[in-house]
């Protein structure tokens, strides 16, 4: 049913042009969101972003100004004539935002994760046309994203879209939140009218990434981007290492470099049409030779099988990455790359070996 989502120009907005989205993590003051707002005016941004309850990780920490910030929001998007927009994690917060003529919602990623809540904000919705942003759920759980733009569709809202804010992880990683970025390229394709905007300020964690982030979102073809901006970022209550300056956010603006995602000049086309032919014919080898392997393992498992061997050799494993790894690194292939493919042929590899291994051999199973 969510390929009946619309893109942004049912939001009145123009086709086949980015938007772009500013305003503090959170609201503090009438002074600091003003400000804030000030500086951004002829930024040429679509929304106005301010958090007024704020989900934090640890307790003690700033936990927003609560419902007397949303008139400070608004009237600081009103004099710069910008709709605004805050984060509602509970139907409480539905109404009081309601109450205050904020534009537009987005739910947080902490609540995207609790079906529970997302009903709850979609029941409070329900009837109303107000346009709702769904932050991705903290976990890499597309289904769980999708689920929630679901909730909120059959309480009838109409202007949905997403944001993609990244996604908690215990490894070490120089992000805040590791992107994924196959996953929002997923939800692209599942639902390729659902406008999807990224979050560089959550994703990085600091503003020294927010750059890169934002021009490969631009380049990855996605719809905007949602940048949090502070008057005075290192005094900022919340998030202070990410947020930047509405001059710093000018400026991020000026420099991203905006593709087209399809070219009209037919010499462009007709190279990218020739080199494109070459690598379908690559796939397709790759496709081959991917197969012809499996019945190697297949003969593989057939031998260990008879010789009632374990499937998975640690020694042979340990040699196979190490040596592809420097193999690839010769031929110009990253370490990620090369270990996540081996890791796939690998997974690939024992689930033929382990349909051989079942086959009916006349051993007798332990029961
Ligand atoms: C925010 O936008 O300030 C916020 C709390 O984001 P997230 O839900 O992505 O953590
Ligand atoms: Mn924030």
């Amino acid at each position: 049913m969510l390929e009946a989502i619309s893109d942004f120009t049912t939001w009145g907005l123009p086709q086949n042009r980015p938007i772009f989205i500013a305003g503090p993590c959170s609201v503090e003051s009438p002074t600091q969101v003003m400000q804030t707002a000030l500086g951004l005016k002829d930024s040429g941004i679509q929304f106005l972003r301010g958090g007024i309850w704020k989900p934090r990780t640890r307790p003690n920490s700033f936990e927003g100004i609560g419902s007397q910030g949303l008139q400070w929001l608004k009237d600081a998007g009103n004099a710069i004539n910008v709709p605004v927009m805050t984060e509602v994690a509970n139907a409480k917060h539905v109404y009081e935002a309601l109450r205050n003529q904020i534009d537009v919602l987005w739910i947080g990623a902490r609540t995207t994760v609790n079906p529970f809540s997302v009903q709850e904000i979609a029941d409070a919705l329900r009837g109303v046309d107000i346009p709702v942003f769904v932050k991705n759920p903290i976990n890499p759980d597309l289904a769980l994203w999708i689920g929630a733009l679901e909730r909120l569709q059959q309480s009838g809202i109409r202007k949905i879209a997403a944001i993609h804010r990244g996604f908690s992880s215990h490894a070490d990683s120089r992000y805040r939140n590791i992107p994924l970025w196959e996953i929002p390229i997923e939800l692209k394709r599942r639902i390729p009218d659902l406008p999807i905007i990224i979050d560089p300020s959550h994703i990085a964690g600091k503003r020294e990434l927010l750059f890169d982030l934002s021009q490969k979102a631009f380049d990855l073809d996605f719809n905007g981007i949602i940048i949090e901006t502070h008057i005075t970022p290192d005094k900022a209550l919340s998030d202070a290492a990410q947020q930047i300056t509405p001059e710093q956010f000018v400026a991020l603006k000026k420099n991203i470099v905006l593709r087209k995602s399809a070219a009209e000049n037919p010499d462009f086309n007709a190279e990218l049409e020739h080199l494109r032919h070459e690598i379908d014919l690559i796939d397709e080898e790759i496709l081959q030779i991917f197969a012809k392997r499996m019945t190697i393992a297949e003969k593989i498992g057939l031998c260990k099988q008879k010789n009632k061997v374990t499937i998975l050799q640690k020694d042979r494993w340990d040699t196979i990455l190490r040596t592809r790894i420097e193999d690839g690194s010769k031929k110009g292939l990253s370490q990620d790359f090369v270990v996540n493919m081996y890791n796939n042929i690998h997974k690939e590899s024992i689930r033929h070996q382990t349909k051989i291994m079942n086959q009916d051999s006349g051993e007798r199973k332990t029961e």
